[in-house]
């Protein structure tokens, strides 16, 4: 493929026509890791100045697709393109469109936040004054301008985060890629506050994210989503769209003894279609409020517990797959109780 960018990138945005192309085109992407298939045919594109989220629980593939975006792996099948350059066939093209923001953390914090940016810079030919005017931009642009001459173990979590965003940024990107980046040790403000910075960048500077997640509300941040489950898309489109499908309310049953016998009673008696979670009954129903009291007295003593809300997105994926986003299999991710535990609360609040 003919290069489509110059090799020393020191002159702010490269212009590259985008309106006829996807930034990201993700085809039919297959990888196995030996026996273990990891992503299994999956197929999104991504649109210019979109902040796009990849939501799934762990394990679904989030991680070996972010890896094969960034070019750190080749996928067994399919295509992944960014800014229309093959992962696989010219990554050293692709690297330039891309700005990369890992899980852990890449800045070194022995070296102060001008150094870090310094020497990232080097490492994309940038030089001299040049590099010296776009290491101080960015750390304005990421609020740190005044703490340039500090070392960066000084600084909050939220603030190391910003510096390794900083350096995703150094040399202007057209795409950022952001692997679950509010994953490690981020309190809930910093998590907002990088949160409103992506949405700025893309307003303002225009810059196409895609950013992986296993956080609800982190999703519902997005423009457009991709659901992974188990290494397949199970749902594409904006969390809007996503929740609208499920036309109508979610009800959640607690059953007092056997979930799946109370929900084959509530089939039979009620016509509707029941998933059974575990202990719960859940059912999607328009109205939920008028079905509640009508499903209590046809079952004395069966319900422990009841709540109706509107969809969430986790009800999305519920809906696409039969089970929850957080099972036994992934529980060991520390935020999932947490999150099981609010959404409890919530929905209880509800009730
Ligand atoms: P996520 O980022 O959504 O947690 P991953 O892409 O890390 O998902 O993993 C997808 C699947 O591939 C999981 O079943 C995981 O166990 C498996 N997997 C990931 N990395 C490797 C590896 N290096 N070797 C073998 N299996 C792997």
């Amino acid at each position: 493929m003919v290069s489509k960018v110059s090799p020393v990138i020191d002159s702010g945005p490269e212009v590259v026509d985008t309106s006829a192309h996807p930034v990201i085109s993700v085809q039919n992407l297959v990888h196995r890791y030996e026996s273990r298939t990891a992503l299994n045919g999956v197929s999104f594109d991504v649109r210019p100045a979109e902040l796009f989220g990849l939501l799934g629980p762990n394990g679904s593939g989030k991680t070996t697709l972010f890896r094969i975006l960034s070019t750190l792996m080749i996928p067994t099948g399919g295509r992944a393109l960014v800014m229309g350059f093959d992962a696989a066939q010219d990554p050293a093209s692709l690297r330039r469109q891309i700005g990369v923001v890992f899980q852990a953390q890449s800045v070194d914090p022995k070296l102060t936040a001008y150094e870090n940016l310094w020497h990232q810079g080097h490492l994309y030919g940038l030089r001299g004054s040049a590099l010296k005017a776009r290491v101080h931009e960015i750390l304005s642009r990421v609020g740190l301008a005044d703490r340039a001459k500090e070392r960066v173990e000084t600084f909050s979590g939220g603030m190391q985060r910003r510096i390794e965003l900083a350096k995703g940024l150094l040399h202007h990107p057209a795409v950022l890629l952001l692997d679950e980046p509010t994953t490690t040790g981020l309190d809930p403000g910093a998590r907002r506050d990088l949160w409103q910075y992506l949405q700025i960048l893309r307003d303002e500077e225009h810059v196409s994210i895609l950013v992986t997640t296993h956080l609800m509300e982190e999703a519902e941040r997005c423009d457009r989503l991709a659901i992974m489950n188990e290494g397949n898309l199970v749902a594409l489109g904006t969390p809007a769209e996503l929740k609208s499908e499920i036309g109508g309310d979610v009800i959640l049953l607690d059953a007092a003894r056997d979930a799946g016998v109370l929900a084959e009673h509530i089939r039979a008696q009620f016509h509707v279609t029941t998933t059974v979670l575990g202990s719960q009954v859940r059912i999607e129903q328009e109205a939920g409020h008028r079905f509640v009291p009508d499903v209590v007295e046809a079952f004395p003593g069966e319900i422990q517990a009841i709540s109706v809300s509107k969809p969430a997105l986790e009800d999305v994926f519920i809906h696409r797959t039969g089970h929850k986003f957080w099972s036994e299999a992934n529980e060991s991710d520390p935020t999932a109780s947490e999150k099981k535990d609010k959404k409890k609360k919530k929905r209880g609040g509800q009730s």
